[in-house]
């Protein structure tokens, strides 16, 4: 019995947990959840950044100085045709151009210029615009030179700005753009790029960038120290700088923050957009990527932190159990820090509202039960003491007659008919004791469920005439009248001692809570299947408001109190209880100062 209880108990965890683990499951594809997930992530971005490594490219800046020195807004194709000019010498790798060259200009000469230095450049790859679902495309005179054209879009789809990843691939209806940073990585390998939907592969390298359902490929940016910057203004004056080219990918851009558009916020800090395109191109040429957990395994992490927070509350208590609770906190916690310096994203917000609801929910229901425990135990002890006090109390008047007779016929010279009569009277008044004790004794067992039944054929008729018989002594010393119905019938099929134990207590009540020089009424009545005992008393009687409670354990109205008659209360629960192991229900009917009816209805014996 117990341990079925223990059972039930430790799998009332059970939802819990999985209530607690789908409500983090949903509430961590809100929004909300994306954002504080982006948070974390920004945030293990500047706690631990990734050790810094030589960069293998190099900017080179359209910055305050070149605008100073070189001309403002308007003069950018000289500024980049100066750029390239220069850095032929140095044989860069690849040299990308971060500045739209769309519109055909108003300086012939100086897209001319540009033309030439394209040509003359190796690996070019220029940038083409998305605007509106078509490609805003470098003029064709620029375009004939260069070796590809990259887009140059960053996170679009970032709800807070914050650029984290960049799509690899972007494509309208008829023209699909790889992105600058990939170009300028795969245009020197001259090898083509393996489409698979997990990943992109150029030669022996794998770049994870899964299609996804907007089709762009994203790849985080992994920030990785700073980029070397070279001032076009100091090239322009200085051109032995050119050097620094030698070997590295060029990115050519607009990096003065307050001249350019194209201002990218990053996890690190605000940066222009040719500084995001070299450090994705560094990504991808350093191959330390950072992939997201695969799409189920943070579902299932959180399923599993859940059935462990049931697990602790379920098998322990107390400080046993919070000691594990903490470490799964800090588990939780921790983890997706030791991931993501292994390259892998894992999201935040539903391991970790997983880890602080199971606990929550797990820990309250363990209060909730220890209390429920605790209540039924302290009832259960109160219960008893009372029982037995009353018990106490009630062997007090046989006990008494007992001892007043055994005194009576010790010392006096008694006659014959009169001994005879006393130890009669002895002899029935330690026989109710006995009986007493025994119903107590079943009427314990009764209330723990360990009680089989008696199962005897008898008449209420009998019953009743005994008990009347028993209270009428009481019932006189009030000049109670306690009248039998004439016609009483039925028959039953149960626990006779029980049964007289029920009718017995209902008499008493009645006489009890009755004024004196009044009446009371038993009668029996069987119809059809059903057989009908009541104790109808012309009583103080009970509020309408208080019916209900009367027949719970310890209860007494405020009527009987003041009446000074009230006993421990737990008569009627007592009489309710055989009552419901016979089959039936109470019945009560009262009114204030009139009188009550107490009615069994049980089931009648029915001989065929
Ligand atoms: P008690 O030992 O107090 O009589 P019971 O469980 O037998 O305990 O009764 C519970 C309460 O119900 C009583 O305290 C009394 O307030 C009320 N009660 C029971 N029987 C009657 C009755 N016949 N008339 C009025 N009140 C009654």
């Amino acid at each position: 019995m117990r341990k079925l209880w223990q059972n039930k108990r430790r799998l009332g965890y059970l939802p819990i947990a999985l209530a607690c683990f789908l409500v983090a499951v949903v509430a961590g594809w809100t929004a909300i959840a994306t954002r504080i997930d982006n948070y974390v992530y920004d945030w293990m971005w500047q706690m631990s950044p990734p050790a810094p490594h030589v960069a293998q490219s190099l900017i080179v800046a359209i910055d305050g100085p070149t605008y100073k020195t070189m001309g403002g807004v308007g003069r950018y194709r000289t500024m980049v045709a100066a750029a390239l000019e220069h850095l032929q010498t140095a044989q860069p790798k690849v040299v990308a151009v971060d500045i739209l060259l769309t519109d055909p200009g108003d300086d012939a000469a100086q897209n001319a210029r540009l033309a030439k230095a394209m040509c003359a450049t190796r690996n070019l790859v220029l940038v083409a615009d998305l605007v509106k679902d078509t490609w805003d495309d470098p003029l064709p005179e620029f375009q004939s030179c260069a070796q590809a054209v990259g887009h140059d879009t960053s996170d679009e789809d970032s709800r807070d700005g914050v650029t984290r990843v960049l799509p690899l691939e972007k494509r309208t209806a008829r023209e699909r753009h790889w992105a600058l940073s990939l170009e300028a990585f795969r245009l020197p390998q001259k090898l083509p790029i393996v489409e698979s939907p997990d990943d992109l592969r150029i030669g022996e390298e794998t770049i994870p960038a899964p299609l996804t359902p907007g089709n762009d490929r994203p790849l985080r940016v992994v920030y990785n120290g700073d980029i070397p910057l070279l001032s076009l203004a100091d090239l322009v004056a200085n051109p032995a700088l050119s050097r620094r080219a030698a070997g590295k990918a060029v990115f050519i851009g607009v990096t003065d923050l307050s001249a350019t558009r194209d201002r990218v916020r990053t996890p690190l800090r605000e940066m222009p957009g040719v500084e995001v395109h070299a450090h994705a191109y560094e990504t991808l040429a350093g191959n330390w990527f950072l992939v997201e957990a695969p799409a189920l395994a943070a579902p299932a992490v959180c399923l599993g932190i859940a059935l462990l927070t049931a697990a602790i509350f379920a098998f322990y208590s107390g400080w046993r159990a919070y000691v594990p609770s903490l470490a799964l906190l800090a588990a939780v916690h921790y983890a997706p820090f030791l991931l993501f310096r292994q390259g892998i994203v894992f999201p935040y917000f539903g391991p970790l509202s997983t880890v602080w609801l199971g606990l929550a929910g797990a820990a309250a229901y363990q209060l909730l039960f220890v209390r429920g425990q605790l209540r039924h135990s302290e009832a259960e002890r109160t219960r008893y003491r009372q029982a037995f006090q009353w018990v106490t109390h009630e062997m007090r008047s046989p006990l008494t007659a007992i001892q007043g007779s055994s005194e009576l016929m010790g010392r006096y010279n008694l006659s014959e008919e009169k001994r005879k009569q006393i130890a009669d009277m002895i002899n029935s008044e330690s026989k109710r004791l006995a009986r007493m004790i025994q119903t107590f004794l079943d009427v314990e067992r009764l209330s723990e469920g360990h009680i089989g039944l008696k199962r005897e054929p008898f008449a209420a008729e009998e019953v009743i005439e005994t008990c009347v018989n028993r209270v009428r002594p009481q019932a006189e010393r009030k000049e109670i009248q306690v009248h039998i119905a004439e016609h009483l019938n039925g028959e039953l099929n149960g626990d006779r001692e029980l049964m007289e134990y029920a009718v017995f207590n209902l008499l008493t009540n009645a006489v009890k809570y009755s004024p004196t020089r009044t009446e009371i009424l038993v009668t029996s009545e069987a119809r059809g299947d059903e057989l009908r005992i009541s104790v109808k008393d012309q009583g103080i009687g009970v509020d309408s408001k208080e019916l209900k409670s009367i027949f719970q354990k310890f209860y007494r109205t405020k009527r009987a109190e003041a009446s000074g008659e009230a006993g421990s209360g737990i008569g009627l629960s007592i009489v309710e209880q055989i009552v419901k192991v016979h089959g039936g229900t109470m019945e009560v009917t009262s009114e204030l100062g009139k009188g009550s009816c107490f009615t069994m209805v049980l089931p009648a014996l029915i001989r065929v």
